[in-house]
């Protein structure tokens, strides 16, 4: 077989929710859009949920349907995008919770589901989703007369603590929902560790479950193996792969292995990507092709099977690192042909 494979240690997920809700003094929800961040909506959330999660949140009405199937009826499903036109039978069948971001939201929602479960989300200054307060102010005795589930809003700089943005919106957010009678929420994973002042009601965790940045303490989730289709030797002087923009400065042992751009791994880590035999840090020799990858293994002993990319010598965040990029960028990208193994 030479498909790689993704290990998702769905015990080390648990732990770190179980890490972020001990970290408040408030309900924890758990964030699983994007496919649980790339890992596998089903398996994820039924860990959360087993774990002591009872919201969930999901991106589009979509994904919160087949979230629904997942975990059955009881948990709560929130949908950051709201009530868009065409929602209208996805929300009722799978008793999903809008997040309503515009009046105009609002009044599709009244008119075709009058009666159904809503939120509210508010924007507090990241300008992406949610009400401005003008807008809020007009609506807010007539959206408050309805019961809201939720009124939420979201850090823009969460994962940089002295950030002035973060008490720019905490303060904006505690203005806009003074005096409300409604659960409130503001902190992901880079809110709740900026402290009790960020937690309100609930907190929405996303990328900390999953071990990525910025919840340092994370446990690794995420493992992956590549395998290893050939072995060569190549003289000083010779290139490997596309562009020959790699020159083996000695004699050199080439490791190909088996996953490329088209399973995620991005083409521009290439010149600064490493990968791990046991403990040797191992190299990666010239361009990231679609399927494949040249390693250089020279200073490994014997015939490697596998190379590791990702698991407990380096995290989806160094890896993100190569690349400039996040750790949600790389996780989310995690598709393509792996062979996904879910360990307990
Ligand atoms: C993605 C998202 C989250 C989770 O964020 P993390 O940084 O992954 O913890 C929470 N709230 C909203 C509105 C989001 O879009």
């Amino acid at each position: 077989m030479a498909t790689g494979t993704l290990t998702i240690d769905l015990d080390a997920l648990a732990a770190n929710w179980r890490a972020l809700d001990r970290q408040t003094r408030v309900e924890t929800g758990a964030v699983v859009k994007a496919d649980g961040y790339g890992l596998g909506v089903a398996p994820v959330a039924r860990t959360l949920a087993a774990a002591g999660a009872r919201q969930f949140f999901v991106a589009v009405a979509e994904e919160g349907a087949a979230l629904r199937k997942a975990l059955g009826p009881g948990p709560v499903i929130s949908v950051f995008s709201g009530h868009m036109a065409g929602d209208t039978a996805l929300l009722r069948a799978a008793n999903l919770v809008p997040m309503i971001n515009s009046v105009d939201q609002m009044l599709q929602h009244v008119e075709s589901l009058p009666g159904h479960p809503f939120g509210l989300q508010l924007d507090s200054g990241m300008n992406r989703l949610g009400m401005e307060p003008a807008e809020w102010a007009a609506l807010r005795d007539i959206a408050m007369s309805q019961n809201p589930t939720l009124i939420m809003s979201h850090l823009a700089c969460a994962d940089t603590p002295d950030h002035p943005m973060n008490s720019a919106q905490l303060q904006a957010f505690a203005e806009m929902t003074q005096g409300v009678d409604a659960p409130r929420s503001l902190a992901a994973t880079g809110g709740i560790l900026l402290g009790p002042d960020y937690h309100f009601d609930l907190t929405r965790p996303g990328i900390g479950l999953y071990g990525g940045l910025p919840f340092v303490d994370a446990a690794p989730v995420v493992t992956l193996d590549i395998p290893v289709i050939q072995v060569r030797d190549v003289e000083a002087g010779e290139t490997v792969g596309y562009g020959a923009t790699w020159t083996a400065q000695r004699p050199s042992r080439i490791a190909t292995i088996s996953a490329g751009y088209a399973d995620g791994l991005i083409r521009a880590m290439g010149p600064r990507a490493r990968l791990h035999h046991g403990d040797v840090a191992v190299p990666v020799a010239g361009r990231v092709s679609m399927d494949l990858i040249g390693v250089d293994v020279t200073e490994v002993q014997g015939e490697p099977e596998t190379l590791q990319l990702m698991g407990s010598h380096q995290s989806v965040d160094t890896v993100a690192g190569f690349s400039d990029t996040i750790g949600y960028e790389v996780l989310t990208g995690l598709r393509g042909r792996y062979r996904r193994v879910y360990a307990e």
